[in-house]
């Protein structure tokens, strides 16, 4: 008899149900069970809101958006950094039926144009400003672009009370009627993802997907009544206001907001003035924390968990997260946004092993592959190849973009994520790169990811990243982006062959090394690679290939 080898593919069971609420019911069990705890604070304006006082504000935002006209469908967009009334309006157009657009706050006159016409933006709530944005000139620019924005609310101005002065006049049983309108499956978020090139896709998600994922992400790191969630991530991304808010109202537990944007300081005396049990944040803000000059004088000894995700979580910073920052049930998790967005996850009772060295397991009720991008054939355990997922987190669809959801779901609903990954036996997963980050020098396939983890042993390296550039002789070469340690001299491309040397195969060594002060990265701390490559052309005085 021939043995079959055991193939890529886990489907998760769990004896938690998931959940048929929509996001306004699921607000208001919370505000029913737990309505004298604490529900959000922003930390920046000295606000806060117990879970009853969160309702009573969310209502009458929900009843300002109806006495404006605003339909089950409509979208409604918000433009700002992170803030208390991201929140509201996050669960008071949940509670309208309105499509919440999440505008990316680092857009600029075109992509904010592009988005407000390509969802058919009715409504958009704006900050004023922020950094070196001035949003409501901007807005006034494109307002003659965007024929279909007929209102726009500008956060702390009168636009904004006059909005929640309306529905504080409002009639409550107009929203109960509306609440029963909705469907858990109808389209509820529309998050623009962040495309390298070309431009954004809207990934539509209903409240099942995101409510489902973000109550799990819950469950797994034991949310209680008692948490404190720290969400330094930005909301206009899932991780904040999935991962984030939907994870702590799903359990009572309470939102801090540490700052509009991220800033290390602010994060950590926000953890420690809060008494935060859980801090999120991708690999580079928690190296930014640990290397802040008085790390020492915080107190983080309220932090029991966490999350990092959004990009490959370097080793050495899990495990200094967990003896540092006291965040001994820490959790990775890994998805993409248009997966609600997380599609695996560790488990507080993993090893310390896995819980550092991978992306964990299949999220419960979900089904993960690896597949071979050339056949769609699922591959045995241990073979890298294209991670798909399947289930209830797997998005409607691209907005009005039909053939580029085709591209992205197959006719068996599974989301192709175009990450490269590992499966082992027991199903824990490694995510190895992108399909399009992989480097092939003179026919060996190189992992950046995997060169990367090895570099970040060095006792000078703060932060790295590796990319393929051209070259004639070997198709590709790597070249080694590196943020040095404080105090350290820079790194050189033969100091760092050396160290290599013996311990690396010869063909994942770097034969480039640049020094600089931080990567090119997206507003939710995805790094650029692409702008890297680009870039890696000019400095090395390479043509393209
Ligand atoms: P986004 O849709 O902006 O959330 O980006 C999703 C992408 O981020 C995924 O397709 C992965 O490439 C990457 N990503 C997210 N989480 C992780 C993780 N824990 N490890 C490695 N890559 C990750």
């Amino acid at each position: 008899m021939v043995s079959t080898p055991e193939l890529s593919y886990t489907s998760a069971v769990s004896s938690v149900a998931l959940l048929g609420d929509t996001i306004g019911t699921n607000l208001e069990r919370t505000v029913a069970r737990y309505g004298d705890r604490e529900a959000l604070v922003d930390v920046a304006t000295r606000r806060r809101w117990t879970y009853s006082e969160l309702d009573v504000e969310v209502d009458e935002l929900a009843l300002g958006l109806l006495q404006a006209g605003i339909e089950k469908g409509d979208r409604v967009g918000i433009w700002a950094p992170n803030c208390a009334e991201w929140v509201l309006l996050q669960y008071a157009s949940a509670k309208v039926g309105a499509v919440l657009v999440n505008v990316n706050p680092a857009y600029r006159a075109h992509e904010l144009t592009y988005v407000i016409n390509q969802s058919g933006l009715r409504m958009l709530v704006s900050a004023v400003r922020h950094k070196t944005s001035d949003y409501k000139s901007m807005l006034s620019q494109v307002r003659g672009q965007c024929p279909g924005l007929s209102e726009v609310v500008f956060i702390g101005q009168p636009s904004w009370q006059a909005l929640m002065e309306a529905g504080g006049l409002g009639d409550h049983q107009r929203l109960r009627e509306r609440m029963a309108q909705l469907s858990a499956d109808d389209p509820i978020n529309i998050q623009y993802t962040s495309g390298t090139t070309g431009f954004p896709k809207g990934a539509t998600l209903s409240h099942h997907n995101i409510m489902n994922n973000g109550y799990f992400v819950g469950e797994l790191v034991h949310y209680t009544a008692a948490d404190r969630v720290a969400v330094p991530v930005p909301f206009y991304h899932c991780f904040g206001m999935v991962m984030g808010n939907l994870a702590a109202t799903s359990h009572g537990a309470c939102i801090v907001i540490p700052a509009p944007a991220f800033d290390p300081a602010a994060t950590l005396q926000a953890v420690q003035d809060e008494r935060c049990t859980s801090l999120y944040g991708v690999p580079t803000m928690f190296i930014a924390e640990l290397g802040l000059a008085n790390f020492a004088d915080y107190d983080l000894s309220t932090l029991r968990t966490g999350i990092m995700a959004g990009s490959p979580c370097p080793v050495e910073v899990m495990k200094q997260v967990v003896s540092q920052m006291h965040m001994r049930e820490v959790a990775i998790a890994y998805g993409m946004t248009e997966t609600s967005p997380v599609s695996t996850m560790t488990r507080t009772e993993d090893d310390l092993a896995r819980r550092t060295q991978t992306v964990g397991r299949t999220m419960p009720h979900l089904e993960t592959k690896v597949v071979d991008p050339a056949t769609g054939l699922t591959l045995p355990r241990g073979v890298a190849g294209e991670l798909c997922t399947r289930g209830h987190t797997v998005m409607l669809g691209y907005w009005n973009e039909p053939e580029k959801t085709a591209e992205a779901i197959d006719a068996a609903r599974w989301m192709h994520t175009g990450d490269l990954a590992t499966m082992d036996v027991d199903g824990y997963v490694n995510i190895v790169g992108r399909i399009k980050d992989l480097v092939i020098r003179g026919g060996e396939n190189v992992y950046p990811r995997e060169v990367e983890e090895f570099l970040y042993s060095h006792p000078d390296i703060a932060d790295v990243q590796v990319v393929g550039v051209p070259d004639e002789r070997y198709g590709e070469e790597l070249m080694a982006w590196v943020v040095m340690r404080p105090g350290t001299s820079p790194l050189t491309a033969e100091a760092l062959r050396q160290f290599c040397s013996d311990r690396l195969a010869h063909f994942k060594i770097p034969r480039y090394v640049h020094v600089v002060d931080g990567f090119p990265m997206t507003v939710t701390g995805k790094v650029r690679k692409v702008q890297m490559r680009e870039a890696a052309l000019e400095i090395l005085g390479l043509q393209p290939r």
